[in-house]
């Protein structure tokens, strides 16, 4: 699933293909990609408009627009964002298409269709319950603490929980508790004041590396030209199950946490 580094680096690819741009029709191969209004209520707010502007906040995307709505993305699993020309051939998977004023469109192509589309005038609506922007500067590392203390869960999970922090999914969080070298089952009360230091540099060290390296593709994720990320490339942990840690050589392990895939140093990150 794309995560923080993955969005932002769509959006930063979205700002100069979309803005400024008026959307002169919707098509929806698979109206159920659209949540909110109906598909044909959709279809009719949003001809006309002008992307004002793209921004991210979590894994959401948002597509300020001239008028009083807004359009809310999410790409859950499998969906991509890639601006094509008019008359390519459509691509497998392809279930909306906003058509340009410059002869492109906006394509949301989605697999396993888990990703939405919301076109509302309150962005509260769908992303007022989000948790803190970890790049934010109201984050820091006795933020941080205070939420670890606040509750008696195991550390990865809160770090992937969207109400808490906004953005972290199970790649990311992987990569920081690896170079904090935090157990992701360690309980988040018992997590020591310079764990929590270190678990802070760390979540923001791979956040921001991951965008500079433009996301990671190790599943269907692309940027809006088409290209990979290659942020994959330099996981520590993250899909290496049963490679040599970088650190000590031993084996990296794989283990089911919540029913998430989770890769960690058994010797690097001691229980
Ligand atoms: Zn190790």
């Amino acid at each position: 699933m794309p995560e923080l580094p993955e969005v932002e680096t769509i959006k930063n690819g979205l700002i100069p293909a979309l803005v400024g741009r008026r959307i002169l029709k919707a098509s929806l191969p698979w109206p159920g990609q659209v949540r909110r209004p109906s598909p044909d209520q959709f279809r009719q707010d949003i001809v006309g408009r002008v992307v004002e502007g793209v921004r991210r906040r979590g894994k959401y995307l948002i597509l300020d627009l001239s008028g009083p709505l807004t359009l809310i993305l999410h790409l859950k699993m499998t969906g991509c964002l890639l601006v094509r020309p008019w008359d390519a051939s459509p691509l497998p998977h392809t279930r909306a298409i906003l058509c340009l004023d410059n002869y492109t469109g906006l394509n949301f192509v989605d697999q396993r269709k888990f990703g939405g589309m919301w076109l509302v005038e309150d962005e509260k609506e769908v992303i007022g319950r989000l948790g803190i922007e970890p790049l934010d500067r109201s984050f820091g590392a006795d933020v941080l603490r205070k939420l670890l203390l606040s509750h008696d869960v195991p550390v990865k999970p809160l770090l992937c929980d969207q109400m808490i922090i906004a953005g972290i999914g199970n790649m990311y969080a992987d990569e920081a508790l690896f170079e904090a070298r935090i157990h992701p089952e360690r309980r988040t009360r018992q997590l020591k004041p310079g764990e929590c230091r270190r678990l802070y540099q760390a979540i923001c060290h791979v956040l921001v590396e991951g965008i500079a390296r433009c996301g990671a593709s190790v599943s269907t994720y692309q940027q809006p030209d088409g290209e990979p990320g290659f942020a994959h490339l330099f996981f520590r942990v993250a899909h290496r199950r049963g490679e040599a840690c970088y650190r000590c050589e031993t084996p990296i392990r794989r283990i089911a946490l919540r029913g998430r895939g989770t890769y960690f140093c058994p010797r690097c990150q001691r229980a």
